[in-house]
């Protein structure tokens, strides 16, 4: 007696996409999710009428026709759309030496790199004319048509071979690192720092940990596609998502904490919940992350030693300080979205504290805070172990969220004045919300020294997104690796009608 042919375990946009791809296919689903709110990482919350993304803000293609998004390659098979607001500039980067706009066109981005260094705006032209043929060639071969399984090669192979043509000769960079590609044509430190930062705001490691498809996608994309705000925040993508599920008869049960994946003779059968009640099911996929599947859900038992040790062993990116305010709006009209701030040069850049991510999604979104009001969301990389809930701790946070204050005050003066209402998180908070190991912002698998693994473990029966899958962080990323799961669990002709 089965519950359902797919139990997902987690509702972020990982387990969300493969759940609702399963659906369309016509399988029994049921998403299993902890947390009261869908979407993980992404959701979004409401307090005193202001609606907050907890984390991403930052997309390209949610709404083109012919989009190169698998979060919008879902959608449109699901028969379900978002609406959005695009912008240009996409962002500014505050440098304690200045600030300048980041186009997503990249012939006026190089305009404004070159009115700071014109011999840095040559090379990163060099560099991105590097990585570009290998975006041309990859923009052929849609994700909606892949799969994480040998049956892949004669998909490929059938309707995909001019397009592995063209990425033949990118075949040396494909799995190696972007730094390489930028050791190759950039000697300007000033323009090898701002690669390192959009590399970290991309992968959370720099140029020589990321991977030069990863860049050269994105790249390409906001290039192309140019950058967009769903309208409703972050949640929007996940309704739509929760949405097409349920259109195509899955099911979403929030509150519903997975206690344990329940395997005999190492074959996949269910899942207990802390409700102590069973659900049974012959495929179960997780989306919770690799540390956590393999050391929180899981029996020791059930999986080879060597495996659980390779997960807690694999290395991860810190947690998050945030700040989430409501501000008064009065005098800001010429307010723009989104902003990264150094503070310090002389730092690494990925050093807890030293670059601040700012988001004000309420100026394309007017309805995501009350009349006369902004949103803001400010967040910093913080380590997790350096956390506890001891007397200290209030104090702790109000210290720790002064550098995300000192940030915003390079883009409104007098933030501190405006706050209506102010609400900082921890890595503790991080954690206990996005129910993630160590508040973990995800793998720190660098370029060259490993590989994102695949949806497959040696559990029969169960498989695993979201980004500590193949391809990894982001939201993009999530999409692809649930579409990847969801194709490899169907016939090769049922993903055909779909691609
Ligand atoms: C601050 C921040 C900013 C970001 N900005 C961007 C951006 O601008 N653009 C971008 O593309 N990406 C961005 N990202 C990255 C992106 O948000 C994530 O990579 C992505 O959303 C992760 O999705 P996921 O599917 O891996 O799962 P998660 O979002 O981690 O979701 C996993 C889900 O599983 C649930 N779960 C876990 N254990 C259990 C259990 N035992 N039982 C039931 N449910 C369980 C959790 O509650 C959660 O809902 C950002 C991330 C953060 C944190």
């Amino acid at each position: 007696m089965q519950d359902s042919d797919v139990i997902v375990i987690g509702s972020g946009i990982g387990g969300l996409t493969a759940a609702a791809l399963l659906a369309r296919y016509g399988k029994r689903v049921i998403v299993c999710e902890s947390h009261t709110i869908a979407g993980g990482a992404a959701h979004s919350f409401r307090r005193r009428g202001f609606e907050f993304d907890s984390g991403p803000s930052f997309y390209c293609g949610l709404t083109e026709r012919e989009s190169l998004n698998p979060v919008k390659q879902v959608l449109h098979v699901l028969g379900e759309s978002l609406k959005a607001v695009r912008y240009d500039p996409l962002g500014y980067y505050h440098f304690p030496e200045g600030t300048f706009p980041v186009y997503s066109n990249t012939d006026r981005y190089f305009k404004e790199i070159a009115k700071i260094t014109p011999q840095g705006a040559r090379e990163l032209k060099g560099f991105s004319e590097r990585l570009l043929p290998l975006y041309e060639a990859m923009k052929g071969i849609p994700t909606l048509a892949l799969r994480a399984d040998w049956q892949v090669i004669p998909v490929l192979l059938k309707r995909y071979l001019p397009s592995l043509w063209k990425m033949l000769p990118y075949l040396p960079i494909i799995q190696g690192s972007v730094g390489d590609v930028m050791d190759a044509t950039v000697q300007d430190p000033w323009v090898r720092r701002l690669i390192d930062l959009e590399c970290f705001l991309l992968s959370g490691l720099k140029a020589h940990g990321t991977i030069a498809p990863e860049v050269a996608f994105m790249l390409g994309e906001r290039s192309r596609a140019g950058v967009e705000y769903p309208l409703g925040g972050s949640g929007a993508i996940v309704n739509a998502l929760v949405r097409g599920l349920e259109r195509w008869g899955g099911q979403l049960l929030l509150g519903c904490h997975v206690e344990q994946i329940l395997v005999e003779t190492f074959k996949v059968v269910g899942v207990r919940l802390r409700s102590g009640e069973i659900l049974k099911a012959p495929v179960v996929i997780s989306n919770a992350s690799m540390w956590d599947t393999y050391t929180e859900l899981l029996r020791p038992e059930d999986l080879p030693p060597s495996y659980s040790q390779a997960a807690l062993d694999t290395p991860f990116v810190d947690s998050f300080m945030h700040l989430h305010l409501g501000i008064k709006a009065s005098s800001l009209e010429n307010l723009t979205g989104h902003h990264v701030v150094v503070h310090d040069a002389s730092k690494d850049i990925t050093a807890p504290g030293n670059t601040c991510m700012i988001s004000i999604p309420s100026v394309w979104d007017a309805t995501l805070s009350p009349v006369g009001h902004h949103v803001v969301h400010a967040y910093t990389l913080e380590p997790y172990a350096v956390w506890e809930r001891n007397d200290g701790y209030g104090q702790k946070k109000h210290q720790k969220a002064q550098t995300l204050y000192r940030a915003l005050e390079r883009i409104i003066p007098d933030i501190r004045e405006r706050v209506v209402l102010e609400l900082i998180g921890t890595p503790l908070t991080h954690a206990h919300y996005l129910r993630r190991y160590q508040g973990t912002y995800g793998p720190a698998i660098a370029a060259g020294k490993g590989m994102f693994p695949g949806p497959h473990t040696p559990i029969q029966g169960l498989y695993r997104v979201g980004d500590s899958t193949m391809p990894g962080i982001g939201v993009p990323a999530v999409a692809a690796s649930g579409i990847l799961c969801a194709n490899s669990l169907v016939k090769p002709q049922q993903t055909t009608q779909l691609s």
